[in-house]
């Protein structure tokens, strides 16, 4: 398992992480054997959201010994009524139902507070003006959480929160088909992959680039939900692309975009674990997902690199990919941020290094000018 710094929290996380969604109704057999097969596999990061009181209970047995092995994400704002999981904005249920997590999981704090699912500005209101945003930062200052997060799958109003700056974290929806629609700002829509029209030509959705981007520059670090669009990018007749994709082409995508940590995979069993895990000894070709664009003529890139590393490797040792992103990130402000400025001087090797020899250009599917950028980069980096 290869590990990476989410963001200005400093926490080391696995790039593979554990979406505790499908836990809820197994035994606390079952749970601690998905539990014991994912630290096993170095996984050390999972996501709860789920108020079902079982499922939290066997989590915390599951990890009764052991917290240190598991970052904790835990969400602020879902309650358990009537049988059901429900949203809230109501403080004294957001409050009950955040000592109950903590309870059932024998902890006294979570690694990063969640706030849950804000994608409507009307919600937004909800959260930020009013006292649910006061109680999140108490929960800060009085150490239950670490560090303060926020679960979002609409950009613009993502965008909104992590410039508050009160948000470490963002847990965001990415995968190539939502990062392609146009306007799909909410999980309904974007489920139905509705944003992408059958007939219509797909472009990178620029709102959604400009929130990573933002939060590479800004220290906010992404972990990532929905990878696999609830398994239908797997599925030929499901994917809007008209191709099935595979679990470690989609874990790629994700991990390939700005500012993103780690990607979280609902796992029910320990094959799906297993399965979610063979990522990390994945060869790059099983990993590259350029094919899914490439040659298909309703993707318009309009020679933007879409950072898939089709074109390694580089004569003079350069990762093409990650200037890029570097210079796509510079590019996209006004000034170059510090945090991107200090990632590109960090590169063993650099846009300086490029001898022009142009052999990266005959692998790249998206007609990316890699000579020519090199050269941009060069004079955005001097
Ligand atoms: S043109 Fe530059 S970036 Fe491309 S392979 Fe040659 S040295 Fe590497
Ligand atoms: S230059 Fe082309 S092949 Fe290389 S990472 Fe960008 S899009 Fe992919």
């Amino acid at each position: 398992m290869d590990y990476r710094t989410l963001g200005r929290t400093g926490l080391r996380v696995s790039e593979v992480g554990l979406g505790g969604e499908w836990l809820e109704g197994k035994s606390a057999e079952e749970v601690c054997a998905v539990m014991d097969s994912a630290i096993h596999a170095g996984m050390n990061y999972i996501d709860i959201f789920m108020p079902e009181p079982n499922v939290r209970s066997n989590i915390g047995s599951a990890l009764k010994g052991r917290r240190e092995k598991m970052l904790i994400q835990g969400h602020i704002g879902t309650v358990y009524e009537d049988g059901q999981y429900k949203r809230t904005r109501d403080l004294s249920q957001t409050k009950e139902a955040f000592e109950d997590l903590l309870s059932r999981l024998q902890t006294d704090y979570v690694d990063v507070g969640m706030i849950h699912y804000v994608d409507s500005a009307e919600d937004y209101a909800a959260v930020f003006e009013t006292e649910i945003i006061d109680y999140a930062k108490s929960l800060k200052a009085e150490g239950k959480i670490r560090f303060l997060g926020l679960s979002s799958h609409n950009p613009e109003i993502a965008l909104r929160a992590v410039q508050t700056g009160l948000i470490d974290v963002l847990m965001f929806s990415i995968n190539p088909a939502y990062d392609f629609e146009d306007s799909a700002s909410d999980i309904y829509s974007q489920m139905e992959f509705s944003g992408l029209k059958a007939d219509g030509v797909h472009r990178p959705d620029s709102a959604r680039r400009e929130l990573y981007g933002f939060c590479e520059a800004a220290g906010v670090g992404i972990v990532v939900m929905k990878a696999l669009a609830g398994g239908r990018l797997l599925d030929a007749s499901q994917s809007p692309f008209g191709t099935a994709l595979t679990v470690p082409q989609c874990i790629h995508y994700s991990l390939t975009r700005p500012g993103v940590t780690s990607v979280l995979v609902g796992c029910s069993s320990v094959s799906e674990v297993e399965t979610a895990a063979a990522y990390c000894s994945a060869s790059d070709a099983k990993r590259d997902y350029s094919f899914v664009f490439a040659g298909n003529p309703q993707i318009q890139t309009a020679g933007n690199c879409m950072y898939c590393g089709h074109c390694r490797p580089c004569s003079a040792h350069i990762d093409i990919p990650v200037v890029f992103k570097l210079l796509d990130l510079a590019l996209a402000a006004e000034e170059v941020p510090a945090t991107v400025a200090e990632h590109y001087d960090s590169l063993e090797y650099n846009a300086d290094d490029c001898i022009e020899c142009h052999l990266c250009e005959r692998n790249c599917p998206f007609g990316v000018k890699i000579a020519e950028r090199m050269g941009y980069a060069r004079r955005i980096f001097w």
